[in-house]
């Protein structure tokens, strides 16, 4: 990693409430470019909200997010803080591909035409040229004779490949996965790993939430464990998802193995 560049993201001292209640209590978490990170950790740990929070799709209530060295500009402090400038806000949101647990294909469009639509319609870019790279994105997930069925007629493996897809087609600058391969029945799930480790392989800057402990593995620079809405342990995967330092991880390895 180049020592001038600045984190793809990068969260200080994350702080987030749902009303009374605190779900993420200061939390850093780094991606510099090429990073893999995975957030893993019990249900109700926090992974999502985090990841939420990244993207700006949640408030947060204190903490600086960055986003290529740029901090996300609040307006009002603690329950009121906002984000305070929408351009902003629209740039990083569309810079940070997410990709959800449930797809989130619209039903009523062919699946080229879900991978076009933010392109064309966010970025305003040209439609012909936005084809041409939904057809390459779609090809590179392996569901390039896809192009013209609708969601339904697709597996759950393929509808989250076009997700994928779909994701890449934005030329983000980093792809948040939230339990991409969690609604998936375990011989679909293969597939979606498959093209999750390609991404890694060619060094896209990635945040995944999962509970496949073998995927975090294989493709993680490092691994974020989190409890109760702090992080209890990172590091290297081969570090701590084969030595466990806390009570905690090792109980949620022995449970999730
Ligand atoms: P994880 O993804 O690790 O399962 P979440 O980030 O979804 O955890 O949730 C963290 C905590 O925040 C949980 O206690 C959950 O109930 C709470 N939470 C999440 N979303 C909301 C919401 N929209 N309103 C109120 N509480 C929420
Ligand atoms: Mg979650």
């Amino acid at each position: 990693m180049p020592l001038n560049e600045p984190p793809v993201i990068e969260i200080k001292n994350l702080h987030k409430s749902f009303g009374a209640l605190e779900v993420i209590k200061g939390v850093d978490i780094v991606a510099h470019k090429g990073d893999v990170v995975s957030l893993i950790g019990s249900s109700g740990s926090g992974k999502s909200t985090i990841l939420r929070c990244a993207n700006l799709l949640e408030n947060s209530q204190k903490g600086d997010i960055l986003f290529e060295g740029e901090p996300v500009k609040w307006k009002g402090t603690g329950a009121s803080r906002v984000p305070a400038d929408r351009k902003q806000v629209m740039r990083i949101r569309t810079n940070l591909s997410m990709v959800f647990q449930q797809f989130n294909l619209w039903s009523h469009m062919t699946i080229l035409e879900n991978v076009m639509e933010a392109p064309v319609t966010v970025l305003g870019r040209d439609k012909a040229e936005v084809e041409a790279s939904a057809r390459k994105y779609l090809d590179k997930v392996g569901i390039g004779d896809k192009c013209d069925a609708y969601p339904a007629q697709l597996s759950g493996g393929q509808q989250q490949r076009a997700a994928i897809a779909r994701g890449l087609c934005m030329e983000p600058r980093a792809l948040l996965f939230d339990e991409p391969t969690s609604a998936l029945d375990p011989e679909l799930e293969q597939e979606v790993i498959k093209v999750i480790k390609s991404l890694a392989n060619e060094g896209r800057t990635m945040l995944i939430v999962t509970h496949d402990m073998r995927m975090a593995a294989d493709i993680s620079d490092t691994v974020v464990f989190l409890h109760q809405g702090k992080i209890e342990e990172q590091g290297d995967p081969a570090d701590i998802l084969v030595n466990p330092q806390t009570e905690r991880l090792k109980q949620f390895l022995s449970a999730t193995a």
